[in-house]
């Protein structure tokens, strides 16, 4: 709604303001991810480090164990050794030979005792110097590469020896580039010894064995107090560098002769992390991370160096890692889900609290308007009470009207009904007097026919005294049906005198037995209305030639129709709007009560019919009644 463009241009900027709103619904699943990927991806270098770090700390105690071992056998096979050059200073052939250092056969006596001691010792060479150094009597003085003769002054040590101190040392052979080590010891008094005892030991057997152990992602190496590896159970790293050297310290071991002139060059391990029980992780050219383990020889300024593959531990770290990966998306995933059923959860309830407030307030309503409902239908009952109490007063009024304007009639024809009883009375009179003077006569024919007569005139006068009784009384309930020429018969024959007197045309087209439903005295009443009406109006001053009056009935629809047509002046204007208004008569008074056609209209409604006026075309008014036609059954019941 905000963003419909206006004309003005300012719109887009207003629009374009309004729609960043719903980047962040399109932003919020990618971010949950993003999370969720950063909370796993850390759940798992957790893992990593933390499984890593325990295999490191047992691989670190294993080594250590084997560490110890490996230490404790070095350490005895050099302490073996120990107590040679000692001995060398006891004998009294190398004191002799230290005495006289030309003397041949001193010389050699030395030798062969050097010779068995060597061999029983299990000693790669033993040999004595004297106190500059010279080479008298050594235990391969045989061998072409003898060292008799040469002058070892420079080997360290010699002067350790020489201090009075037990010389240890560890160097290459200048004669056969065999390395070794070699044990010294001062002959003679220790302040100024006169000679000194050497012993060159091969550290070959261990190397070997350190090989033959053949224990995979395992390395072991034995650095100088240089830190030169002097031995290796990788044959290639013998004789590097283990820590960084400086050029001088270099050239000045290279002279040294220690190593007999080997390049020294470094066995660079990088170190990668250190750990937290000291020892650390190191790689060699970018390889795989080692763990690296020191511990010194005792009685040496050695270092001996265990190198380990970490492989096992990465490993195991990574399954950990792949683990914790899996568990900790386990564990996300199932807060999610959790998340997720407490929100329908609570939608849930909030949808159910909305509803019981829904129904609550329908339940309000329509009690409100149950309410208004009862009240309305108690006022309508009421109100139908009332109309019901009306109508039984309007038609006990109706039937009250109805029978003052029959009445009214009557009293109209009353004048016409006494002269219609007068004559046959006065004819009586005569008649019987005529008869009595006929029997004193004896003339018994005659007086016969005067009593036929009298009787004749009596049923006469009993009928017209009927036909009014029957006309005056009230309706009863009981019959429905009537006959359309029979009431038309009894009608004229109440208003006979009038007819008599006017003597018009009568024309009657009446099907004989039609049958309509209504009450016949009520059908009567209407018709006498009718036809009175018509007498009425041809002999009023404005009727045309000859008194004529029409009756003829036509069946349609289910319908039977009468109308009365008379010759007299029709109906004016006024008559025609008033008609059916109470009261509305244009008679004198005493003729006219202006109810005849209200009450007729009335009756024939009351019965499913109607009453209709007009103007015939040739002159005269016509009053067409209609009625229902009546079963056949009921037509019989009225018979
Ligand atoms: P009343 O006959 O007592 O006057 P009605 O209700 O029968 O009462 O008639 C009302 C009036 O209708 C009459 O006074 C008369 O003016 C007029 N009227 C009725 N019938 C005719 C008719 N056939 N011709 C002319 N006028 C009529």
């Amino acid at each position: 709604m905000t963003g419909q463009p206006s004309s003005s241009g300012l719109s887009a900027g207003a629009s374009a303001s309004t729609e960043p709103v719903r980047r962040p619904r399109l932003f919020a699943p990618a971010l949950a991810m993003v999370v969720l990927a950063a909370l796993i991806g850390v759940a798992s270098w957790l893992g990593y480090r933390l499984s890593y770090d325990t295999a490191l700390t047992r691989q670190a105690e294993r080594g250590q164990v084997q560490m110890r071992l490996y230490t404790q056998a070095l350490a005895s096979e050099l302490a073996r050794y120990d107590h040679v050059p000692g001995l060398l200073s006891l004998d009294e052939r190398i004191e002799a030979l230290l005495a006289h250092p030309r003397d041949a056969a001193r010389v050699a006596a030395a030798n062969a005792y050097l010779v068995a001691l060597n061999a029983r010792a299990g000693t790669r060479v033993v040999y004595v110097l004297d106190a500059h150094g010279n080479v008298l009597a050594a235990s391969n003085w045989q061998r072409p590469d003898s060292y008799l003769g040469e002058d070892l002054s420079f080997r360290p040590y010699f002067h350790a020896a020489m201090e009075g101190q037990l010389g240890r040392f560890y160097g290459v052979g200048t004669t056969r580039s065999e390395s070794g080590y070699y044990l010294s010891a001062p002959i003679g008094p220790r302040d100024s010894p006169i000679g000194v005892a050497v012993v060159k030991i091969g550290l070959e057997a261990v190397e070997q064995h350190w090989q033959g152990t053949g224990i995979p992602d395992m390395q072991m190496l034995l650095a100088d107090e240089n830190g030169v590896v002097i031995l290796a159970s990788e044959p290639s790293w013998r004789l590097l560098a283990l820590k960084p050297m400086s050029d001088e310290q270099r050239q000045r071991l290279i002279h040294s002769l220690q190593y007999n002139r080997a390049p020294l060059a470094p066995l660079a391990f990088q170190p990668v992390r250190k750990l937290r029980n000291g020892d650390t992780l190191v790689s060699l050219r970018g390889g795989p991370p080692m763990l690296a383990q020191s511990a010194a020889l005792p009685g040496t300024d050695w270092h001996l160096e265990l190198l380990s593959n970490t492989m096992q531990a990465r490993v195991a770290a990574l399954n950990t890692a792949a683990l914790s990966g899996v568990v900790a998306a386990f564990v996300l995933l199932l807060g999610a889900a959790w998340n997720v059923r407490r929100r329908i959860i609570g939608e849930r309830l909030a949808a159910r609290a909305a509803l019981e407030a829904a129904n609550s307030e329908l339940e309000r309503k329509v009690a409100e308007r149950t309410a208004d409902l009862s009240q309305a239908n108690a006022q309508l009952q009421a109100e139908v009470a009332e109309r019901t109490r009306t109508e039984a007063v309007l038609r006990q009024t109706q039937d009250g009207l109805l029978q003052a304007g029959k009445l009214a009639t009557v009293g109209q024809m009353s004048t016409g009904i006494a002269h219609e009883l007068n004559q046959p009375l006065a004819a009586l009179r005569t008649l019987s007097g005529n008869t009595q003077k006929f029997l004193e006569r004896g003339d018994y024919e005659t007086a016969r026919t005067n009593l036929s007569t009298i009787i004749g005139l009596v049923e006469r006068m009993g009928r017209i005294t009927g036909a009014l009784k029957s006309f005056a009384r009230k309706p009863g309930n009981g019959r429905r049906g009537a006959r359309l020429d029979e009431a038309v018969d009894n009608a004229l024959f109440l208003l006979d005198t009038r007819v008599q007197a006017l003597q018009p045309d009568i024309v009657r087209d009446i099907e004989p037995g039609l049958a309509v439903v209504c009450e016949p005295n009520r059908l009567e009443q209407v018709l006498v209305n009718l036809i009175g009406n018509a007498l009425d109006a041809s002999e009023s001053p404005g009727a045309q030639g000859t008194p004529r009056l029409e009756l003829r009935a036509t069946v349609s629809g289910g319908k039977a129709h009468l109308t009365v047509r008379d010759s007299g002046p029709g109906l004016s204007e006024d008559a025609f709007a008033r008609l059916f208004e109470p009261f509305f008569t244009t008679k004198p008074a005493g003729q006219g009560l202006g109810l005849g056609l209200t009450l007729s209209a009335g009756i024939l409604n009351e019965y499913g019919g109607s009453l209709r006026a007009s103007n015939h075309p040739d002159g005269g008014a016509c009053f067409t009644l209609t009625l229902p036609l009546a079963e056949p059954e009921a037509e019989a019941n009225s018979a």
